[in-house]
C-alpha cells in the first residue's frame, strides 16, 4: 500500500467510527479506484448553497445535470464535449427524453448509458429508453443479471465495465460502492482535465469511494436523510437499520464530514444528491452541511460550492466559466 493509499484508508476510517460503524463485514467488490488527479480545475467562480431548477455552471466543457434525483428515481445526464452520457435511467423515458432536450440533446445522441445498481429508482426508465434508442449499457456483469427480464430483450446493448474505459472524449472509470446491490459501483468521468465524480447510494465511505472523489471538480455525492428524523420517521425499524447500515444510504452528517476531509481542488462544485422525501429537507440538509463543515473550518463559497438536487426538476452544473 503506497502512502497515499494508506492515508485514504485512515481517512476512510476515520468517518466512518464519525458515523459510529465499522468498515468489517462489508463485502466490496474489486473494482479499482481511478487516476486520483489530473490537471488543474477550471476557473472559478462564486455562490454558496443554491437550490432550484436553473443552476447551470461551466468548466471546461462539460455539463453535469441531475434530471432528477431523489429516493424516488435517478438520473444524470452528462456532457462533455461531444459526448453524451446519462449515469442510471430510474425515471420515465419521457422525462429523460424532456430532461436531454433541456440541453438540446436528443434520445438518439446519448453515447452510453452506465448504470451503478438495479435499484428500481435507478433503472426502472431503462427498458424504454432501450426500445426507443439502441445506445450500449455498461453495468456490471451482476447488476445486469440482476434487472432480469426486464431488460433480457437488449442482451445485445449490454456491456460488461472493465476497469477503465473510453466513450467518445471521455474517459470512465468505475470504482466500488458499499450498498445492498448485487455489485454496486459509482463513475468517474474525466475529460480534458476535468474530473465528474457520481458517488451515491453509499452505506459508508470506503477507500475506494474516498480515491475516486478525490480531486474532482465536480462531485455528485448523496446526501440522504437527517438521522434524527429517520430514527423518528414514518419507516418501519427493519428498514430504518437497512438504510442507516453500511450497504445503505449516507447521512447528511456523514456526507458533510466526508466532504470536509476530502482532499480537494480550490474550489469542488458538489451536487447533494439522492435526498430522501420521508426522512430529509431541502433546510436540515443546508443546516448540516454548514455546521459541520464550519466546524471543520470550509468555507462554503470558497472551498465548496453546493447545489441541492431536486426530485422533480433538474439541476445542474457545467464546468468552465459562464453561469447560464
Ligand atoms: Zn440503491
Ligand atoms: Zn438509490
Amino acid at each position: 500500500m503506497t502512502d497515499s493509499e494508506f492515508r485514504l484508508v485512515q481517512m476512510a476510517r476515520a468517518i466512518g467510527r464519525y458515523r459510529g460503524q465499522s468498515e468489517t463485514g462489508t463485502a466490496i467488490p474489486e473494482i479499482t479506484a481511478g487516476p486520483a488527479a489530473l490537471a488543474e480545475p477550471g476557473e472559478i467562480y462564486g455562490g454558496e448553497i443554491e437550490m432550484g431548477n436553473d443552476t447551470v455552471s461551466h468548466q471546461g466543457d462539460c455539463l453535469v445535470s441531475l434530471l432528477a434525483s431523489s429516493s424516488r428515481g435517478n438520473a444524470a445526464y452528462i456532457r462533455c464535449g461531444h459526448t453524451h452520457l446519462l449515469i442510471d435511467a430510474g425515471i420515465s423515458c419521457r422525462r429523460i427524453e424532456k430532461g436531454l432536450r433541456r440541453f438540446g440533446a436528443e434520445l438518439s445522441d446519448l453515447d452510453a448509458v452506465f448504470i451503478t445498481h438495479e435499484h428500481t429508482d435507478h433503472v426502472s426508465g431503462l427498458p424504454v429508453l432501450l426500445k426507443r434508442t439502441h445506445v450500449p449499457v455498461y453495468t456490471t456483469a451482476e447488476t445486469w443479471r440482476a434487472m432480469g427480464p426486464k431488460v433480457a430483450a437488449y442482451q445485445n446493448c449490454f456491456v460488461q465495465l472493465p476497469r477503465r474505459l473510453s466513450v467518445g472524449e471521455v474517459q470512465v472509470v468505475p470504482f466500488a460502492t458499499s450498498h445492498d446491490a448485487a455489485r454496486s459501483v459509482g463513475y468517474s468521468v474525466y475529460h480534458e482535465g476535468c474530473k465528474i465524480t457520481l458517488a451515491t447510494d453509499l452505506g459508508i465511505i470506503t477507500p475506494s469511494v474516498m480515491a475516486a472523489a478525490a480531486w474532482s471538480d465536480i462531485l455528485i455525492l448523496e446526501a440522504n436523510h437527517d438521522e434524527e428524523l429517520l430514527r423518528h420517521g414514518p419507516y418501519p425499524y427493519a428498514l430504518q437499520q437497512r438504510i442507516l447500515g453500511p450497504q445503505g444510504h449516507l447521512s447528511n452528517t456523514t456526507a458533510a464530514q466526508f466532504l470536509a476531509q476530502l482532499p480537494r481542488r480550490s474550489l469542488t462544485k458538489v451536487l447533494l444528491a439522492h435526498r430522501s422525501e420521508h426522512n430529509n429537507t431541502p433546510a436540515i440538509t443546508v443546516h448540516t452541511m454548514r455546521r459541520v463543515l464550519a466546524d471543520c473550518g470550509v468555507v462554503i463559497g470558497q472551498d465548496v460550492l453546493l447545489r441541492l438536487a431536486s426530485a422533480s426538476g433538474s439541476v445542474h452544473f457545467q464546468s468552465g466559466g459562464n453561469v447560464l
